[in-house]
């Protein structure tokens, strides 16, 4: 092959200068190029520079004089060909083939000239692999993001300072129901969206303009469905290459059905926690000795008003009894370490005001947060606790009234003998007999004997007592007077004011006593100086019905709980055996049963007490229970039958009658009493015990009624639950058929004669 070429323009030169004397230029320019540069004559090559030797991994020498088409890819040759022909001068893309069979991508730029009358074609090559897989980058990553916007659910936008729209992604159909082109070059506000929209985003996109800072709005829109939506759009600039912020970006999202979420959680969240707030049971989690959580619930049992506030305790413990709060802080300790199971136990808590609160909890650990925990329920117990304690109370006092009644009512009648007799004996006696006064303390000492019974009895309920309406208010007044000579002049006494008044249906000496009782317990506990106070008023029980109110108030020495405890009992007392009999409570306990009502006592030691009493009040109008005043006599010789199963009462009864003028039958029992009715006897009141064996006096009193129609019945008792007669609670006897009177046993002479009078006189009627 030759090697001849011709480059310069200058004389003859050898491919390799040296051998030359004048510097070949044009080889030097040619090789200095980057660009290759090849020419050929009519298809072979002439001439090649090193850049292109290179391109190919050959040498300008193994290049020369080679068809010039052998060194494009076997594909390309008719493309290069036809070019070449054309004597083309435009740019062509093509695949060059090296000599190791490798190709690459070039652009070739030919261009036909004319040198020492030859015609060659100059080819300049340029590796274009480079450029172009840069540009196969750059349309791969177009692509991608038009992709990513095209099926974005978000709607992004490009805006120009003018706020226009250069680019709108795909999803803007679906918000607006306008296909995203013909958005491009447009304003918003020339598509007509509300102005309340606009004038807030162009403003945000001015700012981003100006300050090249990111911002972000949220709004709502209602779509072509009609259903109004919730947006939130970030604005982000977008910088050309001297720095300025050319466009911004916009990527808008629908948070509709996240925010709806989100506010159904709220909802969800403010249900449960409202739920909580409201459960009777306190609800909390303990974290590192503090509550992290705490429901109202438990906020109120240990007084205060809102949870948070429990939050912001410094520590649990303070809500705990410090005799428990080893226990407690130990079981709490315990479970976070276990890290499971569940501890129930009870404590006694601390209220806000200092007072002590029963409770009960369950607690469990359980992580919260990220932390250990113990999550429990809390339940104030305190009233079941003070439930059973009452509970417990009632049936002690019931078992001691019942052992206590038993004893008394046979002392009273073995008393009302005595008395009877020593009555009759002293009445007997002219008036300077020196046995006289013998039996005059025979006679005090067993009515004093029967004021003792008649307190067991008044303890035990079962003293027959006549009920009337009586007021409770007036009575706790009347007794002022007796009170404050008792009283030492250093204790104030404060009485219910006049205008109250609290009608009970009850005995006014009974009523007299529970006053007097309680009044007096309070001097007790004062040592000679303090506040006594009694009052009386009327409020809504528990069951909203009304109820009388006494309170007896004192700033004495108060009780121990354990001295509360067995307050009523009856004997029992802290006092020295000559001031106290341990009676006083137990008696006024009896009483205020009897009529109906509740006793309650509430005791600070040191602090005073406070003894709270209630009756029904009552509503209906009061009717007359009282027999008239005491009458002699008024018919001389009327004729009773007289039925009583104790002989010696049975006796000193008959004393009493005929003393009074009357004629007396006697009966046993109340089969006897039958019998003597059956047979005929001729008599016009009859008296008789209410409690006797087999037919007591008001079964008596039933047969009677039927028998003989209007005879008038007494009936005497001082036992009440048994007589039957104050089977209704209230010691009326008006409900028996027949009964006419009642008389409370033991009786004076004068009381039972009243009584009979009265009978016979209603009788008449
Ligand atoms: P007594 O007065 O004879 O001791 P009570 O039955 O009236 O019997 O009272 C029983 C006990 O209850 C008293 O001994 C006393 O310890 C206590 N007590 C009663 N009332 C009061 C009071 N107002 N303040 C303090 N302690 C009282
Ligand atoms: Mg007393």
């Amino acid at each position: 092959m030759s090697s001849g070429g011709s480059g310069g323009s200058g004389g003859s030169s050898t491919e390799h200068g040296e051998r030359g004397a004048a510097t070949d230029w044009a080889r030097v320019l040619a090789d200095a190029t980057l660009e290759g540069v090849v020419i050929h004559e009519r298809g072979h090559v002439q001439f090649v520079n090193a850049a292109i030797a290179r391109m190919l991994r050959s040498t300008p020498e193994a290049l020369v004089g080679r068809p010039v088409l052998d060194f494009a890819a076997p594909d390309d040759r008719p493309r290069v060909a036809a070019h070449m022909a054309a004597q083309s001068e435009h740019p062509l893309i093509g695949t060059a083939l090296r000599a190791d069979g490798t190709t690459f991508p070039c652009e070739l730029r030919g261009r036909t000239m004319t040198a020492d009358g030859r015609t060659v074609r100059v080819v300049l090559v340029r590796d274009v692999s480079e450029r172009l897989a840069m540009e196969a980058e750059l349309r791969r990553r177009e692509r991608a993001l038009a992709a990513v916007t095209e099926h974005s659910p978000d709607v992004i936008t490009r805006y120009d300072r003018e706020h226009r729209v250069r680019f709108m992604s795909r999803a803007v159909e679906q918000a607006t129901g306008v296909p995203a082109a013909w958005f491009v070059g447009k304003t918003l506000r020339e598509w007509g969206f509300p102005e309340a929209l606009i004038t807030p985003w162009e403003t945000i996109n001015d700012r981003v303009f100006a300050t090249g800072c990111a911002e972000e709005t949220e709004f709502d829109f209602t779509g072509p469905d009609g259903v109004q939506r919730h947006y939130h759009t970030r604005v982000v600039p977008e910088y050309n290459d001297a720095g300025e912020v050319e466009h911004v970006l916009t990527t808008t999202r629908d948070l509709t059905a996240l925010k709806r979420a989100e506010s159904a959680a709220r909802d969800a969240y403010g249900t449960m926690r409202g739920l909580l707030d409201q459960s009777i049971t306190g609800v909390y989690v303990i974290q590192d000795g503090r509550f992290a959580y705490a429901n109202t619930r438990l906020a109120e049992t240990f007084g205060y008003e809102r949870s948070e506030e429990l939050l912001a305790l410094p520590g649990i413990d303070v809500l705990v009894h410090p005799d428990d709060r080893a226990v407690v802080m130990g079981n709490i300790r315990r479970r976070i370490r276990r890290g499971r199971g569940t501890a129930h136990y009870a404590f006694r808590g601390l209220r806000r005001d200092g007072r002590v609160v029963h409770v009960e909890v369950h607690g469990s650990a359980a992580p919260y947060k990220g932390g250990p925990a113990v999550v429990g329920v809390l339940l104030d117990v305190s009233e079941r606790l003070a439930l059973e304690e009452q509970l417990r109370q009632t049936q002690k006092m019931e078992a001691l009234g019942q052992l206590a009644g038993g004893v008394a009512h046979d002392f009273n009648n073995i008393l009302a003998a005595i008395a009877g007799y020593a009555q009759l004996v002293h009445d007997d006696l002219p008036a300077d007999a020196p046995l006289r006064d013998d039996v005059a303390e025979i006679l005090a000492a067993a009515t004093r004997g029967v004021g003792v019974t008649k307190q067991l009895l008044a303890f035990s309920r079962r003293q027959a007592l006549e009920v009337a309406e009586v007021d409770l208010a007036a009575i706790a007044r009347a007794l002022g007077a007796m009170l404050r000579q008792l009283l030492s002049p250093a204790i104030e006494l404060r009485l219910p004011d006049a205008h109250v008044s609290a009608p009970v249906r009850a005995t006014a000496p009974q009523l007299e006593q529970i006053v007097m009782n309680l009044a007096v317990n309070a001097r007790d506990a004062m040592a000679g100086r303090g506040v006594l106070t009694l009052g009386v008023r009327i409020a809504a029980g528990p069951d909203g019905i009304e109820r009388a109110v006494l309170e007896v108030r004192d700033t004495g020495h108060g009780m121990s709980p354990d001295v509360r405890a067995r307050a009523f009992e009856p004997f029992f007392t802290t006092k020295r055996h000559d001031q106290g009999t341990g009676l006083g409570l137990a008696t006024v306990y009896g009483l205020v049963r009897q009529f109906g009502g509740e006793i309650h006592i509430e005791s600070v030691e040191g602090r005073g007490t406070t003894v709270t009493v209630s009756f029904p009040l009552v509503q209906r109008a009061p009717r007359a229970a009282e027999p008239a005043p005491a009458r002699p006599c008024p018919a001389a010789r009327k004729r009773v039958l007289l039925v009583e199963d104790e002989a010696p009462i049975r006796a000193v009864t008959r004393r009493m009658l005929e003393r009074a003028g009357y004629a007396v039958r006697e009966a046993p029992n109340g089969a006897a009493a039958l019998e003597a009715l059956r047979g005929g006897a001729a008599i016009d009141v009859l008296l008789t015990d209410a409690a006797m064996p087999e037919l007591g006096g008001v079964e008596l009193a039933r047969e009677v009624a039927v028998l003989r129609p209007g005879l008038p019945v007494v009936l005497m008792s001082g036992y009440a639950e048994l007589s039957g007669a104050s089977v209704n609670g209230d010691g009326s006897v008006t409900d028996v058929t027949g009964c006419r009177g009642f008389v409370e046993k033991p009786f004076t002479a004068e009381r039972l004669l009243a009584h009979l009078a009265a009978a016979l006189e209603s009788g008449k009627e």
